[in-house]
């Protein structure tokens, strides 16, 4: 490669000043996502900027440059002419050690000085988890970064964005918020649990397929999926309550009368704030609580979601967020029978309750899943709150007051 070309890919990757010293002699590559989202930087939205910056979601705020946990390299050193593979695998997630999407040490041939060249694909290993994001072809994504490494003994560190727009770069932007959750909560279904994200330019409404196990993030000019960390996230928490529940799963949003008072903007039935059956509600508030933990923290008590539908923006995932009351189906959606329905909203809050105020672990909440009956479209609450009666603990504290108490889903 001449320099002129060396030129534009340093352009096109960043290569961060950044430059540390390994503990021995070798060379160490470090990668970063540079992040393009619609919901970052909502601390300056309304209705955000009527509160306290900090009172917003807290992780993400600016498209910055994110670590690259456990994506998946191959580096190769120029030798004697010829690109030769030194190295190839899962770069490191950071879960619990510093130096975060970074390779090992290499030291492959004594001389470290020199061409290389990095290879990044689309797909990640985080937690011992895998994603995987690929287009409707099945094709991961792929870029690589040519770089002259002028010393040895340093960690050089690429800051990474595919190209700069269109499908290699969405793949790679849907990889990168997909790996944030599970870092922070896997729930401990590590190693078994694959996500598969297949992102598709055409058409609309991103959704998770039960029968494949696949995402579909449907990236358009009127729905753009990839560039939206709450979607990527949500269609997220469907597939991991799925791998909890297996064949308990339910998600029936088929009911079709909202009641009245709570029919929500678009007359939606489908919603945050529209009255379903409790199965879609439990299942629906489930995702949006997967997305919220994702960027929020859970050591303190705030929440905040942005929303991609009905005009909500940011939704108060804690408590009361302007027209979305607590107890959201026992206010609003009166005129007809609460009995079996549900509201995503209240099931939402309540699971943000059990995490924050209760301290409820991932853990706990996997297993009053796994060990509670299998339920209909209707009867979720009772199967869930026997479960917890059973469970007892901090769980069942928690469920009974404030979590149940103050979001009434108990119908
Ligand atoms: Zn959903």
């Amino acid at each position: 490669m001449n320099k002129n070309l060396l030129f534009v890919a340093l352009v096109a990757f960043g290569l961060v000043g950044a430059m540390t010293t390994p503990a021995e002699a070798a060379v160490q590559f470090c990668f970063k996502h540079n992040v393009d989202f619609i919901d970052s930087g909502l601390e300056l939205d309304s209705p955000c900027d009527s509160y306290s910056p900090e009172r917003c979601e807290d992780r993400w705020l600016d498209n910055d440059a994110y670590v690259a946990r456990g994506i998946k390299a191959t580096i190769q050193q120029k030798v004697s002419g010829v690109y030769t593979e030194i190295w190839s695998g899962y770069v490191d997630d950071g879960n619990g050690t510093d130096g975060a999407g970074c390779t090992p040490d290499l030291d492959p041939a004594g001389v470290n000085t020199g061409w290389y060249k990095l290879t990044l694909e689309s797909k990640a290993k985080v937690n011992g988890d895998y994603v995987y994001v690929r287009d409707a072809s099945n094709a991961l994504a792929m870029a690589t970064i040519v770089s002259y490494i002028g010393s040895d003994n340093t960690t050089y560190t690429y800051s990474f964005s595919g190209t700069s727009s269109g499908l290699t770069f969405e793949r790679f932007n849907v990889l990168s918020a997909a790996t944030q959750p599970l870092w922070y909560h896997d729930f401990n279904i590590a190693p078994w649990v694959y996500y598969y994200f297949d992102v598709i330019d055409s058409g609309s409404g991103s959704q998770y397929y039960t029968n494949t196990g696949h995402v579909e993030i449907r990236s358009t000019s009127t729905d753009n999926s990839a560039n939206r960390k709450f979607i990527i996230t949500h269609e997220m928490g469907h597939a991991l309550l799925h791998d909890i529940v297996t064949s308990k799963y339910k998600n029936n949003s088929t009911f079709t009368d909202p009641g009245g008072t709570c029919t929500s903007a678009t007359g939606n039935n489908h919603a945050v704030d529209t009255k379903e059956y409790q199965s879609a509600a439990m299942n629906e508030g489930f995702a949006h609580y997967y997305a919220s933990i994702a960027f929020n923290r859970t050591d303190q008590d705030d929440c905040y979601f942005h929303h991609w539908k009905e005009s909500r923006g940011t939704v108060d995932c804690e408590d009361t967020g302007g027209s979305l009351v607590e107890a959201y189906m026992l206010n609003r959606c009166y005129a007809t029978s609460q009995s079996g329905r549900g509201v995503e909203l209240d099931w939402w809050r309540t699971y943000w309750d059990l995490r924050v105020k209760g301290s409820v672990t991932d853990q706990d909440m996997r297993t009053w899943f796994q060990t509670a009956d299998s339920w209909t479209d209707t009867d979720v609450y009772s199967k869930l709150n026997a479960a917890a009666n059973d469970m007892g603990g901090t769980l069942n504290a928690t469920w009974d007051d404030p979590a149940v108490p103050n979001n009434r889903i108990d119908f």
